[in-house]
């Protein structure tokens, strides 16, 4: 410890927002070097060398082989496939003094295909997969929670050759029991669910997420086994309903209703025999949509009134374009839309372009009946039938979902959790070889476009979530196996007999292969206490006073529980507890 490049820090960061930040910064594992950029020091480094080793080893257990792209890379095949301009403000651009485009690589599809057109060109060769443990780069919108969130983090990608559909699923296969391995190694309590393929494209995805309070990730799960992030949770809409004895719609005066509370108040005093509630309304929320060249088009979403737009579904759905909130501007662009009374009627996309889009929950199905804006100030229409009065130009599923409602395959309740992503494994299919030509000679002879998958996990996010999920209140709690050090001694009091003797100890261990932090400062006992709990070693040895009565005190960071060993064989107890 007077020799490691550790400094620890007895006061938070100004911006941890979760313990794992604020502890690895603490226990000098990192520093920040702006926002989302980190260094690593000597004690975070060596934690993400084990990460990336167990990762490495699953990796290569299924075949893969390891390669290494640069992080900054031309722009032309990004450009072949659109993702130069789809990626938005997140890529990091630059020039080069030719005035050449260049980006720095948020993940590599388009390079791996190139590399295996250079390369290959037969049946023969396939499958075949590649991967890296490799820097990525995002200018992420919020980067967040320290290492959990970065605008540079580390990554394994890898990436599946087939010739054909079943040896994809068999590629994708093989991936998705690797990433069962290298998840159970890293020892945090994951689900696997299916989620959205965003702007990677592709089909079947499925994400692998750590169950933890501060993830940014909500997904559901239901008794029969259905698993999904709510961003790729789906309902189809409902049958018709029958309307035939539905009275015509009518508009009534509705003053001081600019809540949906408030309004359905009124209309129960309007009409005392309905017991209107909030699911009777239809909300019309308004957006607009900026496709990545820049286009905007607003769009209206009716949700029934009890329920809210999910933001973080309603994102993933329009991805790549941005939703942005409609602002006053605007509204004075589209005088159809009457703000806080933006009715069906006075909605709709037409042919020519013309119009507002407008889709709706698959709660709102044909038949089904509503209070809903009149594009009035101060008047609702009531008894507006979906299918007669108004015809949508079609569903979305975005409304927030809520504990307890019915999984989409009839499995049974939903329950929410949160959960941080730490592995993404996708079907691509043919996106990157179409666009880039990727073709190798079938067994008849003939061209055929190879299909790909792809697949993620998040290594210096993986340090975060170890520690995010294992500290306590007093600081790191790694698990063994990833921890730097396997154990650390603290010679406590004074004597020159103490440090000698907590010397010896530390050498016949590393001698047994064990990795050893000794705490040689001139310390006080509190402060070395105090560290080791911080710093969040696997187990500790004190070597202090008890010396005198030949006993040393042994302690596991993770329970608590102290014992003391005679000091003849405290190696070989020592050296069975860190290691059994
Ligand atoms: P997110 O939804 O968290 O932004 P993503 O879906 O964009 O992630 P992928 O493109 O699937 O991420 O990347 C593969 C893996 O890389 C993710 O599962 C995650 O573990 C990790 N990762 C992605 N973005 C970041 C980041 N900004 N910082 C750290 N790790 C990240
Ligand atoms: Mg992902």
């Amino acid at each position: 410890m007077s020799q490691l490049f550790v400094r620890t820090l007895r006061e938070d960061p100004a911006d941890a927002e979760v313990p794992s930040h604020r502890w690895l910064v603490r226990a000098g594992y990192i520093r920040r070097v702006a926002p989302g950029i980190y260094s690593w020091l000597p004690l975070g480094l060596a934690v993400l060398h084990n990460v990336e080793r167990i990762v490495r080893e699953e990796m290569d257990a299924i075949g893969a082989q390891e390669v290494r792209f640069p992080a900054l890379l031309p722009r032309e095949p990004y450009e072949a496939t659109n993702r130069w301009t789809e990626y938005g403000d997140n890529l990091f651009r630059l020039h080069d003094r030719r005035d050449g485009d260049y980006l720095l690589g948020p993940t590599h599809e388009e390079m791996f295909t190139l590399l295996v057109k250079d390369l290959y060109s037969s049946y023969k060769d396939l499958p075949l997969s590649l991967y890296q443990i490799q820097t990525k780069y995002r200018d992420e919108a919020r980067p967040r929670a320290g290492l959990l969130r970065g605008r540079e983090f580390v990554m394994k990608d890898s990436y599946s050759f087939d010739v054909d559909d079943e040896g994809l699923q068999r590629s994708y296969d093989r991936h998705r029991e690797a990433y069962i391995r290298i998840f159970d190694r890293l020892g945090f309590d994951y689900v696997i669910v299916q989620a959205t393929s965003g702007a990677m494209g592709g089909s079947a995805s499925e994400e692998f997420l750590a169950v933890a309070e501060n993830g940014e990730d909500t997904f559901v799960r239901s008794p029969g086994g259905y698993a999904a992030n709510v961003e790729a949770v789906s309902f189809a809409p409902g049958e018709p309903v029958p309307f035939d004895d539905a009275p015509a719609a009518h508009v009534e005066d509705t003053p001081d209703t600019a809540t949906i509370e408030s309004l359905v108040a009124f209309a129960n005093q309007l009409f005392p025999n309905a017991a209107y509630t909030a699911a009777d309304t239809l909300k019309n929320v308004v957006v607009m949509l900026v496709a990545p060249d820049g286009t905007r088009t607003p769009l209206v979403i009716g949700v029934p009134g009890d329920r809210e737009v999910d933001e973080k579904r309603l994102a993933a759905m329009m991805e790549p374009a941005t939703v942005e909130a409609f602002t006053d501007e605007d509204f004075a662009g589209y005088p159809q839309l009457v703000r806080g009374y933006i009715g069906p009627e006075a909605l709709g996309g037409n042919e020519d372009g013309s119009g507002v889009s407008y889709l709706v929950d698959p709660r709102v199905v044909e038949g089904t009946r509503w209070i809903t804006g009149a594009n009035t100030p101060g008047k609702h229409v009531f008894d507006l039938v979906c299918g007669r009065d108004f015809t949508p130009d079609g569903h979305i599923d975005v409304a927030e979902i809520r504990e307890g409602d019915p999984a989409p395959d009839g499995s049974g309740p939903l329950t929410l959790a949160r959960g941080i992503e730490m592995g993404h494994i996708f079907q691509l299919g043919r996106k990157y070889a179409d666009a880039l030509g990727l073709k190798v000679l079938d067994s008849n002879g003939k061209q055929v476009t190879v299909t790909m998958g792809s697949y993620g996990v998040g290594v210096s996010r993986a340090v975060a979530t170890i520690a995010e999920t294992t500290c306590d209140d007093k600081g790191l709690c790694w698990p063994r196996g990833l921890a730097p050090y396997a154990v650390q001694i603290l010679a406590t009091g004074k004597g020159d007999e103490i440090l000698a003797k907590a010397t010896e100890i530390a050498e016949a261990l590393t001698r047994r292969g064990i990795r050893v932090l000794l705490d040689d400062r001139k310390a006080s006992p509190g402060v070395k206490f105090a560290d080791a709990e911080l710093l969040g070693m696997p187990a500790s040895v004190v070597v202090g006073r008890g010396l005198a009565q030949g006993v040393v005190e042994l302690r596991d960071r993770r329970t608590g529980d102290r014992r003391e060993v005679p000091v003849e064989t405290a190696v070989d107890e020592i050296a069975a507890a860190v290691s059994g």
